[in-house]
């Protein structure tokens, strides 16, 4: 029987990312995935934003998606534009890079962790007691696992086995993606109309990248090259004699989210947790931070570190994340719309995203800068993204992101040692002596007082904030870090 301490259903982005975070803190983890290969079918996602670089950058891979990709002002509320340039991070901008490209590069981090990736396999079912989850596979060879998550998309076998409830919204508008020929020159760009969106592309090998909203929602069946000519006949008065579609798919505004990302055992990631609509480029980006944040703490309660209620701060920190971005979602699909009355409130939108203020506080949401953790009271920087400074320490400047590469915690200290002996925590938190003498910004919220000292989860975001004594430093550890 194959066992492992974690196997992760499905290899895509958010799939990847969780093996990656479990391999580099040691656990033993593999992934089941259906596909044969990691070749994406069809057009899914189009970029990283901004977070999620920073993200890739605290382990030191963010390079390998900057070299393949483009960098650009992506972030948008309802393709309306929203630049920031202006925000203090080393990524001002997102990065266009097709999903493909994304899983490609991910998959090799995560074959350079030597993960084992069972491919061509499909897990049908499981079954969980108090020390384990029986994995049952459709080729019936048996597999066990200490933990299983499901990161198997929007329609999560394990979240239907688990019976976890999907509550939200059913579809309200219906589009096609497609990438196919076209006889005649098409009119390139993107366009609403009575109808919805819909865009034509020229890809990189020649073809057209087609995306139509459709009159109907409620499709039954896959989509056919049939349907891609009436709904193209519908925006364009014209199908430009379409042929030769090398992928057509469909997807919806259905927005839906898990009510729990955890049953004992099994924990749900990415899509499988939350469905909504593609606008603003979300989905794939949430589905990775899901996993950095999964990561470290589903670590620590397999190697008993830490007790497994843990894993409640998983639901309590990244369910709330995925709900505001499932109505940003909502409210971008409504913009979208058309007759007058919504290009008016467009207009509208457009100017107010014009001033600083709203433009900084959209943007932050949009490029997941902003992300605040509720972590209690206290300074500005508790719950937030740590910034990644250039700190000069006794082993010369180092910036903040390379000390998470590992994927370890740091306790930064940029007062006078204080003598504490954290060596109870010293295989999980790294303690470093630096001096930073820059200011302290956060995108949207601006400069904030110096801190005395940070303990830094390996996540990158702030676990606790020194004044220039111990003072909480110890509970803060033992929280997160399980007991001395
Ligand atoms: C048209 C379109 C455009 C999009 N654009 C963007 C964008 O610009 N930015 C963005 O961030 N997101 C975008 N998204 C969303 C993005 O594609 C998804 O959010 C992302 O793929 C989710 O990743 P995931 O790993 O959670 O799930 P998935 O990518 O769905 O991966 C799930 C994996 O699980 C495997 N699997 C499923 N069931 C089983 C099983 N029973 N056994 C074994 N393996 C299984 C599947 O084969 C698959 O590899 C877009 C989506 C669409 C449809």
């Amino acid at each position: 029987m194959a066992e492992h301490a974690v196997v992760v259903v499905g290899g895509g982005p958010t799939g990847l990312m969780l093996a990656g975070e479990l391999a580099l803190a040691g656990v033993d983890v593999a992934i089941v995935e259906r596909r044969a290969s990691q070749e994406v079918v069809g057009s899914r996602a189009g970029g990283l934003h901004s977070r999620t670089i920073e993200v890739l950058d605290q382990r030191g891979i963010a390079d390998r998606f900057l070299s393949q990709g483009k960098v650009a002002q992506v972030a948008g509320f309802a393709w309306i534009r929203l630049d920031i340039s202006d925000f203090p991070t080393r990524h001002n901008y997102g990065l266009g890079l097709r999903q493909n490209d994304i899983e490609r590069i991910l998959a090799g981090w995560v074959d350079e962790l030597e993960v084992p990736i069972y491919r061509d396999r499909e897990v049908t079912g499981f079954a969980q007691d108090d020390t384990g989850v029986d994995v049952e596979l459709a080729d019936h060879r048996p597999m066990r696992a200490q933990y299983l998550v499901g990161c198997d998309g929007g329609r999560s076998l394990i979240r239907k086995a688990a019976g976890i409830e999907f509550a939200g919204w059913d579809p309200s508008t219906s589009s096609l993606i497609a990438q196919v020929e076209m006889a005649e020159e098409p009119n390139w760009g993107m366009g609403r109309d009575a109808i919805g969106v819909h865009s034509l592309a020229r890809l990189e090998d020649g073809r057209v990248g087609v995306m139509v909203s459709e009159r109907d929602v409620g499709h039954p069946g896959d989509p056919t090259l049939g349907d891609l000519s009436k709904a193209l006949i519908a925006h364009y008065g014209t199908d430009y004699g379409v042929h030769s579609p090398t992928s057509i798919s469909r997807f919806t505004d259905m927005t839906r989210q898990a009510a729990s990302y955890r049953v004992r055992r099994v924990i749900l990631a990415g899509d499988a947790a939350h469905v909504h609509y593609p606008v603003g480029g979300q989905g794939l980006n949430i589905g990775v931070q899901d996993a950095v944040n999964l990561g470290w703490k589903l670590a620590a309660v397999v190697k008993e570190t830490s007790p497994e209620s843990l894993l409640d701060t998983y639901h309590s920190e990244r369910h709330p994340v995925a709900a505001r971005v499932l109505r940003t979602t909502m409210a971008q699909t409504a913009l979208l719309g058309s007759g007058e009355r919504i290009d008016a409130l467009r207009e509208t939108m457009t100017e107010l995203l014009g001033m600083d203020e709203p433009r900084k506080w959209l943007a932050g949401m949009m490029s997941g800068l902003d992300i605040h953790y509720d972590l209690g009271a206290g300074h500005p920087l508790l719950g937030r993204r740590m910034p990644d400074l250039d700190v000069a320490t006794a082993a010369g400047t180092v910036r903040v992101f390379s000390l998470l590469h590992d994927a370890h915690a740091v306790l930064l200290n940029f007062g006078k040692p204080w003598g504490l002996d954290i060596s109870p925590w010293a295989n999980r938190v790294l303690a470093v002596d630096g001096k930073y003498a820059g200011a302290w910004e956060l995108p949207v919220l601006g400069q904030v007082a110096a801190p005395a000292a940070v303990l830094i989860r390996p996540d990158g975001y702030v676990a606790w904030v020194g004044d220039g004594t111990d003072t909480g430093l110890r509970e803060a550890l033992t929280t997160w870090f399980g007991s001395s």
